[in-house]
């Protein structure tokens, strides 16, 4: 059994004292929560507000990123035992925003992948496929080169820490949200992929999440899809209601 986890991406919104009045909100409507993991990702500068605020719940804190190093003379980074100081214990790793924006590549993701997972963090490790490539009949083959460079070198064991996150780009903050059928598709490309490259039973282990305009109004139809393990959701996580929504997709 695979336990759906619900995500939210808070990407650079949100200062300290919002971060801490959202989870302060949040706590008491999800307490009761056992049906899925939550987790919600501030930005760096609120993780240690937001880590207090959510001591003893049922809530854990992402970093939405990192870098692979330990330290050294990287302006603007901050590195995983940073953020696990923080009171981290996921990390966001390979976001489109990142690939796109910042030109990461996959042996970046590699990298970081490795440092997380060195420093006992689990990374959501998003892969997806821009509309052009999609277009192009590439999405198959951009899934693939993302898995193998992203998640090189990495042992079964080491592996078996990793969630992934499918985010179609296209889908992203566009309100044009993947079917359930065409997202459980590359899931199943995904799961096929961890099978062959760190044998059968990670590939029914590891938990895959769907990003992208993620809504209450879609997030039932995804779940439902045996493929999907949860969702990894920005826009519709940053406001109380619509991410308790999410959450509470069974209810
Ligand atoms: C994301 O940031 O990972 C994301 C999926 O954003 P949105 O839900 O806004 O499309």
């Amino acid at each position: 059994m695979r336990k759906p986890v619900i995500a939210g991406n808070w990407k650079m919104y949100k200062t300290i004292a919002e971060a801490v009045e959202f989870v302060k909100r949040l706590r008491p409507l999800v307490a009761r929560v056992e049906h899925c993991e939550i987790v919600v990702a501030p930005p760096f500068t609120a993780l240690r507000a937001v880590c207090d605020a959510l001591r003893g719940s049922n809530i854990g804190l992402a970093a939405q990123d990192l870098h692979w190093e330990r330290e050294g003379p990287y302006t603007g980074d901050v590195s995983a035992s940073m953020i696990r100081e923080a009171g981290c214990t996921y990390v966001i790793i390979g976001h489109s925003e990142r690939r796109h924006g910042h030109g990461e590549t996959d042996a970046m993701v590699n990298r970081k992948v490795k440092a997380a997972v060195a420093e006992g963090l689990t990374p959501i490790v998003c892969v997806g496929e821009t509309l052009a490539e999609r277009e192009a009949g590439k999405t198959l083959e951009v899934l693939a080169r993302q898995f193998e460079g992203g998640l090189a070198g990495l042992t079964a064991q080491e592996f078996s820490r990793i969630m992934m996150a499918y985010e179609p780009v296209w889908a992203i903050g566009t309100g044009r949200t993947a079917t359930p059928q065409l997202a459980a598709e590359s899931h199943g490309e995904l799961r096929r992929l961890v099978s062959l490259r760190f044998g059968e039973a990670a590939g029914k282990q590891v938990r895959i999440l769907y990003g992208g305009s993620v809504k209450p109004e879609n997030i039932g139809g995804l779940m439902a899809e045996e493929q999907i393990d949860g969702a990894l959701v920005g826009g519709a996580s940053l406001a109380v209601d619509s991410f308790t929504a999410i959450v509470n997709y069974r209810l």
